[in-house]
């Protein structure tokens, strides 16, 4: 064996890489992140060939400034946590301050920002970390543009990975579809091979917030669901659950979110699957999109590097709250049913 050796940060980059960026939709998923923690309004994602030749992420938000960068890109970068403490209550979607750093290790990636303290812009590239980030000026309205082109160019043994245009197109759509119904107040628009995808404007309205909703999940499930809204003991459960008779053959439509975030939760999953038992037919799945809001505090976001998985201080009394909302809102669907247990 050889000695021990510090790995180049290259190198460690692009193995911390292999946890975040797995194909283009992670990509897609992180600046998306980002560009809503950046508080934009408007959002638009354009991708060619699925998005592996190109992924541009561009928003109105903060902005970077020009002595922020190329820190931006470095690892263990973020604007978003200072102390331990904050890890007990994120606020924002990211805090790992990896993303970044992990996609500029594995593409060519162009960062270009301007925060609002000057007319112009500024402009950083790296190309697989091997060039020292140089900040140049460039042109650019308020807000962030990341430009990823080349995904994986330098790591093959990734890009064999990779599937059809058609496959990676499909996941990264699936991804933009679950941020967009996270955030109902900035417009968003998707574009594949110059063609426009989805265009949806801010939605502030309950209409038309149900609008966007049926654009993304279809109209069927919007005319075979009910909005709901409860609230008990400081938890906070809204959103759109479908009618029994909406049933689907997998879990295809089941959104959830926790204080804004996409999440894929054991609890969540039992307790809703619970909430339904008594009026879904055996191996069928119930259709979703429902928003969780709690104290940060009560939350822990930091289990696992993409950040969908989440662990509740107080499992049995989330998992309790999620059932009994949902069982009365589906026992209200089908009068005659199962009695309305109190919340
Ligand atoms: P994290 O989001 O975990 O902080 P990232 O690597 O995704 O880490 O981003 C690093 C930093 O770059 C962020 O903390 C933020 O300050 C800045 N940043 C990234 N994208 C944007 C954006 N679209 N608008 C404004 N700032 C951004
Ligand atoms: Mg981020």
């Amino acid at each position: 064996m050889s000695p021990i050796q510090l790995l180049d940060p290259r190198l460690a980059n692009q193995i911390a890489a292999g946890e975040v960026v797995e194909r283009p939709a992670s990509v897609v998923k992180e600046l998306l992140e980002n560009a809503l923690d950046a508080g934009a309004t408007q959002i638009s994602v354009e991708v060619e060939q699925g998005g592996v030749r190109l992924i541009r992420v561009r928003d109105n938000g903060a902005g970077i400034s020009q002595a922020d960068l190329p820190l931006a890109l470095s690892r263990h970068a973020t604007s978003k946590i200072t102390a331990v403490e904050d890890l007990e209550a994120i606020g924002s979607l990211g805090f790992r301050g990896e993303a970044l750093a992990a996609i500029s290790s594995v593409s060519r990636l162009t960062l270009t920002s301007n925060d609002g303290a000057e007319a112009s812009g500024w402009q950083v590239m790296a190309e697989g970390r091997d060039m020292a980030p140089v900040v140049s000026p460039a042109a650019h309205p308020q807000g962030t543009t990341v430009e990823m082109r080349d995904l994986f160019f330098n790591t093959p043994a990734r890009r064999r990975f990779l599937r059809t245009e058609k496959t990676e197109f499909n996941h990264l759509e699936e991804v933009f579809r679950r941020i967009a119904l996270s955030e109902f107040d900035t417009a968003f628009r998707l574009m594949h091979n110059q063609k426009v995808v989805h265009q949806l404007p801010i939605a502030q309205e309950h209409a038309a917030r149900s609008q966007r909703v049926g654009r993304l999940c279809g109209v069927a499930f919007m005319e075979q669901s009910v909005p709901v809204d409860i609230e008990h003991a400081g938890l906070r459960l809204h959103g759109w659950v479908g009618l029994p008779t909406f049933s689907r053959a997998q879990a295809d439509l089941q959104h959830f979110y926790v204080n804004g975030r996409v999440i894929r939760d054991k609890v969540v999953n039992h307790a809703v699957r619970q909430a339904y038992r008594d009026v879904m037919y055996h191996g069928r799945h119930a259709a979703y999109v429902l928003f969780l809001e709690l104290d940060p505090a009560l939350v822990d976001v930091n289990v696992h590097p993409t950040k969908h998985e989440v662990r509740f201080r107080e499992q049995r009394m989330v998992h309790d709250f999620l059932f009994r909302s949902l069982h009365r809102a589906v026992a209200e669907l089908r009068p005659g049913e199962a009695p309305a247990p109190a919340v």
